[in-house]
Parts: C-alpha cells; structure tokens; sequence
C-alpha cells in the first residue's frame, strides 16, 4: 500500500505554531502506530505573498490537487490588510476551496467534559454534546446570478439569487448521509420549504438520496426551527445538512454551544478521487490571531483536532482519530488549559508547545 500523503499549508500568525504541535502529533503515529504518512510542506496566505507576491504559488496549488489531504493553519494578519484584494492571504484559501471544489464543510460541535461550563448554555444542555453540521459550501446564494446592487427607478435595489442544482444538492446530500452512516445513523436535514422554492427542491432531492441509505433515519426540520432546537436541546441531533446561508449561521451557533474558538477542528471535502478517497482539507475554525501570535499561548487543539478528522474521513483511521481525541479530552480532563480556555475555576496553565507535549504524553499512556 502506498503511504498516504499529506500537505501542511502552517499559514500565518499562530498557524506555524500551532502546526508544529500537530507535526509532534503526526510522528508520534508514525513512531508508535506505525501510521506513516508521506508529508509535504508548503507556504499559503501572506507568508506565500512574502516569498512569491501570490498568496497561493501554481506548484502549491498543484500539489494540493494531487495528495490525499491538505492541513491548513490559518492565513491573514494586520501586515496584509492593505493589500490589493486580488492578492491578500484570505485569496488563497478561497482558490484552494474553489479549485478543489470542496462542496461539502463538515463542522464538529463536541463538548469535552471539562469545558462544559465554558458554554453560555446550562452544564446539562451541552456536556457530552457531539453533533456534526454538514455545511453546502460552493453554491447557494452566496454564488447565485443575478447579484449586484442595481439603481431601479430612483433608488437603489441589492440583489442575491438562491440558486441550487439537484445535482449541487444530491452530493452533498450524500455526503451527510455517508458521514452519519460513520456516526450515530440520524440526519436532520434543514432548509425553508416552507417559504423558498429552492427549500422545497432541497427537501424533495435530499429525501431521494436517503432512499439509498435505509439504516439512516433522515428528519427534516425549517432552518428557522432548528436554530430553536440547537440552543434548547442539541443532543438531539447528529449530522444536520444544510445549505450554504443557513449552514453559516447554524454551524457557528453550534460551535458556540461547546466554548473556546481554539477548540474548533473543521474539515472541506470534494468528490472522491481515483483512489476512493474525498479531496479534502483540514483546518481549525479560527484565524491567525495575531494579537497574541509569537506569544507561545496560542490553543493548538483546534489544529490537532482537525488532524483527527482527516485520521477518520481521509485515512479511514476511525480507531486511531478516537485515541488522539480521548487523548484531549484525558489532558483537558487533567485540568491542563491554555490561556485561552482559563476559566474561574483555573487549572493548571501550559503554553502551545506545553499542550502539544501533554496530549503526546496522553497518547503514550494510550497503548
Ligand atoms: P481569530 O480567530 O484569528 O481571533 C479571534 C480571537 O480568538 C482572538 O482574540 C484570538 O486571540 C483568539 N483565538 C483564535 N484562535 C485561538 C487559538 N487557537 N488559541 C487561543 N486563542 C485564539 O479572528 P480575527 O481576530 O477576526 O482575525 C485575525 C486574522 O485571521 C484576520 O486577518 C482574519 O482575516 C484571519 N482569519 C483567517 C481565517 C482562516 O485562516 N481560516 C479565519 C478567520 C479569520
């Protein structure tokens, strides 16, 4: 079997710093798991525009087309903000999203245990929460035609077109239901049949796919609804589908459900390649964080964690994401914090590469 590979795109800001950790990660498994993996590092965002003047070089690019999975740190800081548009670091992830065409962004909201009171939510809403929001990333009306702001009689009119496919909607349909075949076997699916045609589309095609998945309990719920139902009890839920708009604004409310940004992992994934395998890339849900990059107090969990899902969506490694997340849980559950997740009841403080070294530690203890 050819060994899987992997290209690390660190980034700007806290993203280095929190990729090393996750390379500490990385050669653990292949010294102690014998899980090696062919890695590659390249430059991406401003530190690209640095080396290259393009925020993502074509051999990058490239290379991201070819390898098994794409680990990203976070791109952007203050340095670039004056930047012509074309060429700021934010550009490249978005070519790198575009040109793989990544349709399907999975975002995790796991509560640990030890975090549960960082939620603004009560203790017993959130502890144990594990819930995963299936996000349409590529169409929508976020890419809809007509859009503009137009001058009609004597005012002006702003215009954006919700627009979907059966096909845009079938795969990543498909996508959700694969995913909660992985995990608990239910799927909420929400949209606004009730006021939007493309809703009534969406509602139609996604229970089309579900006839192929028949172990798969699909539900459908009004977007409007389910943004209700996530704050009042979200452990309901185990994969929601949804759209690009409402899966913007629900995935960020869920992931607020669990507390800290530096928990974050989220992974994008495209159609399979020729070796089965979905185009795909990881990434931490927050950016480079420049008030504290440099400082050694960034959280590198988000990071970590976003490995564990390419473990478990790119390397079929089920068994081995959940060791590095129980790995986590057992360092937080130690009372081990980042300044971050330093709450009133304290803990023991540790710095980026204090966290990293804990959760190898934990993951030593594991075999
Ligand atoms: P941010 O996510 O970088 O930071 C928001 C706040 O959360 C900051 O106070 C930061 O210190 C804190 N924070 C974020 N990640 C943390 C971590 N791992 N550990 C501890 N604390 C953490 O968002 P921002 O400040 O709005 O944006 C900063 C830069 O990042 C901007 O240039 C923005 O464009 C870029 N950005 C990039 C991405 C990405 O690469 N995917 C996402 C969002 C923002």
């Amino acid at each position: 079997m050819t060994t899987p590979s992997l290209l690390i795109l660190p980034g700007d800001g806290i993203g280095p710093e929190v990729m090393i950790e996750v390379r500490k990660i990385i050669d653990w498994f292949g010294a102690k798991r014998d899980l090696h993996f062919d890695v590659a590092e390249a430059l991406v965002g401003g530190a690209a525009y640095d080396k290259h003047g393009t925020p993502l070089h074509d051999d990058t690019m490239a290379r991201a087309q070819e390898v098994d999975a794409v680990l990203l740190g976070a791109v952007g800081g203050p340095k670039y903000d004056a930047l012509d548009f074309s060429v700021k670091p934010e550009r490249g992830l978005l070519r790198l999203r575009k040109e793989m065409d990544l349709f399907s962004n999975l975002r995790p909201a796991q509560c640990f245990d030890a975090l549960a009171d960082f939620s603004s939510l009560k203790k017993d809403v959130v502890a144990g929460l594990d819930i995963m929001i299936v996000r349409e990333l590529t169409s929508g009306v976020y890419f809809g035609e007509p859009r503009g702001i137009f001058e009609e009689g004597n005012e002006r009119v702003g215009i954006n077109t919700q627009r979907y496919t059966e096909s845009e909607i079938a795969r990543v349909a498909k996508s959700a239901f694969e995913l909660a075949m992985k995990r608990g076997k239910k799927l909420c699916s929400m949209e606004k049949a009730n006021v939007m045609e493309s809703g009534i589309l969406w509602r139609e095609v996604v229970t089309e796919v579900g006839r192929d998945y028949p172990e798969v309990e699909l539900s459908h719920m009004y977007a409007d609804a389910g943004a209700m139902q996530l704050t009042r009890w979200p452990k309901q839920f185990d994969v929601i589908v949804t759209d690009n708009l409402f899966g913007d604004l629900l995935s960020d409310l869920a992931a607020m459900l669990t507390g800290s940004l530096g928990m974050l992992p989220s992974a994008s994934l495209g159609a399979p390649m020729a070796n089965g395998r979905p185009k795909a890339l990881y990434e931490p849900v927050h950016g480079s964080a420049p008030d504290i990059a440099g400082q050694g107090k960034a959280n590198p969990i988000a990071c970590i964690l976003s490995f564990a899902m390419a473990l478990r969506y790119s390397f079929d490694q089920g068994t081995e994401a959940t060791r590095l997340e129980a790995a986590v849980e057992r360092v937080l559950a130690e009372g081990l914090r980042t300044a971050d997740l330093m709450g009133p009841e304290g803990g023991q403080p540790v710095s980026t590469s204090g966290m990293g070294d804990a959760i190898v530690a934990a993951l030593d203890a594991s075999i």
